[in-house]
């Protein structure tokens, strides 16, 4: 069930960490990411395990998992774990070799503009060139939304927010969301002038950009953060679902490390901010790589607590959770499931470990919410879900989409991808197979 797409590099938006070291966060992805990498640039898993002192995946997940709690990746200062996290990027764009393949490791050059593809020499770099200079711009802001994002676990980011002074149906997307936060560029700017924006830039090795390209950066990290329960809040109105009325559940399916690893227990306050006077809401993960940590607690048996959003977790697959936990009451019953970016259209592996949950899902009438990360994703989904006679209610772009571009981390010369582009809802079996309803934006 882990979540794969595109082989994007996985991000968790997270949380200040107790030390530098365990914020570190190596490229977070699962096994089949693992591989897909090394296609692309043999040996480049493995570079990435050396540098964070791990001697295989296996080291590398459970840590993850919070088995090896406390763990600081043989990482001792800020410039050390900096440092680390940009040689797990250090290999030529062109010829794909790694600096240990080189008479001297140290002749690979960086992209001047973009600060973030490296080359072997001249010869490579002017070869990529045609290629490179097609996603060199974008690739600029992903290599320093990287660094800036340090700035979630540190706590600066996101910046404290309002209640929204406007219905949620009202709010396209986030520039109506931005223009609802009272003292915006001031909040922004307190980030900017902060302690750890300061330590980033004297340690990350790299001159410190402009103010305005680092104002932005905070603000695709923002937008990164919250996409996910405003995507939930998404998926309740769109299915008519009001939190006014009545306490919700949510389940999250197939939540990963990137959903639970330093998750905070008020990570998806903004939903109560979405619905003011929301009459409380719970939050569970469920997935086999939900990782331990504050939200790791029992799901709740009756329906969320009064006016607060509360976050719980289940490891496990769904279709076991549903059985064990919510037929024998354990766990309330979903208002509405959403999974992002479950990735069961990627390969038969993944579909099959899906199978039994998209039945439930179908066959209880549970009204679900999958996100994912481009239109090529979104067809083939679409086909998955009707070539399994689903009732498919909807999809469309995200409004809430993270705004923050993530490169195909193996593969920097191509588009960059965003976090729950598109969505998807479905509601129970269609009626006939075939039959597509809505699909606004496609033609
Ligand atoms: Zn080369
Ligand atoms: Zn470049």
């Amino acid at each position: 069930m882990a979540q794969r797409g595109q082989g994007a590099a996985r991000k968790a938006s997270k949380k200040p960490a107790k030390e530098p070291a365990a914020a570190a966060r190596a490229p977070d992805m699962d096994s089949l990411g693992f591989q897909a990498m090394d296609s692309n640039v043999p040996g480049l898993s493995h570079v990435i395990l050396q540098k964070l002192n791990m001697k295989s995946y296996e080291d590398y997940k459970s840590a993850m998992d919070g088995r090896k709690r406390g763990s600081d990746f043989g990482i001792r200062t800020y410039f050390d774990m900096f440092q680390k996290m940009e040689d797990t990027f250090k290999f030529c764009a062109e010829c794909k070799k790694l600096p240990d393949a080189l008479p001297d490791p140290k002749s690979l050059r960086r992209c001047k503009r973009c600060q973030n593809v490296y080359y072997c020499g001249v010869a490579c770099q002017r070869a990529n060139w045609p290629l490179h200079k097609k996603f060199c711009k974008k690739l600029k802001l992903v290599a320093l939304d990287r660094l800036v994002e340090w700035l979630v676990f540190t706590g600066d980011i996101p910046f404290p927010t309002e209640t929204w002074t406007r219905p949620a149906g009202d709010v396209a997307g986030w520039e109506d969301w931005f223009a609802m936060q009272e003292q915006l560029e001031e909040k922004l700017g307190a980030v900017l002038a902060g302690r750890y924006m300061s330590l980033l830039w004297a340690n990350a090795g790299k001159p410190r950009p402009e103010e305005g390209e680092l104002r932005e950066s905070v603000r695709r990290l923002v937008t990164d953060f919250h996409s996910r329960p405003l995507t939930i809040g998404l998926g309740l109105r769109l299915f008519g679902i009001d939190p006014l009325a009545k306490p919700l559940t949510v389940h999250v399916v197939g939540a990963s490390h990137v959903e639970t690893l330093n998750t905070r227990v008020t990570d998806y306050d903004e939903l109560a901010r979405m619905f003011p006077g929301q009459r409380g809401m719970e939050v569970v993960m469920v997935g086999v790589d939900v990782v331990d940590g504050p939200i790791m607690r029992p799901p709740l048996a009756t329906p969320g607590p009064q006016g607060r959003i509360y976050l719980s977790s289940f490891k496990g697959l769904y279709h076991d959770f549903w059985e064990g936990q919510v037929e024998t009451k354990l766990a309330a019953r979903p208002d509405l499931v959403v999974g992002f970016h479950p990735g069961f259209h990627a390969c038969p592996d993944l579909m099959a470990g899906w199978l039994p949950t998209l039945l439930l899902l179908r066959d209880y009438r549970l009204p679900t919410l999958f996100t994912v990360y481009s239109e090529q994703e979104l067809k083939a989904s679409l086909q998955i879900l009707v070539e399994l006679e689903t009732h498919i209610t909807g999809y469309a772009a995200n409004p809430f989409a993270s705004l923050r571009p993530e490169q195909v981390y193996s593969s920097p010369n191509k588009a960059p991808v965003y976090c729950s582009s598109y969505y998807i809802t479905l509601l129970g079996p269609a009626a006939s197979v075939g039959e597509l309803e809505g699909g606004s934006d496609e033609d």
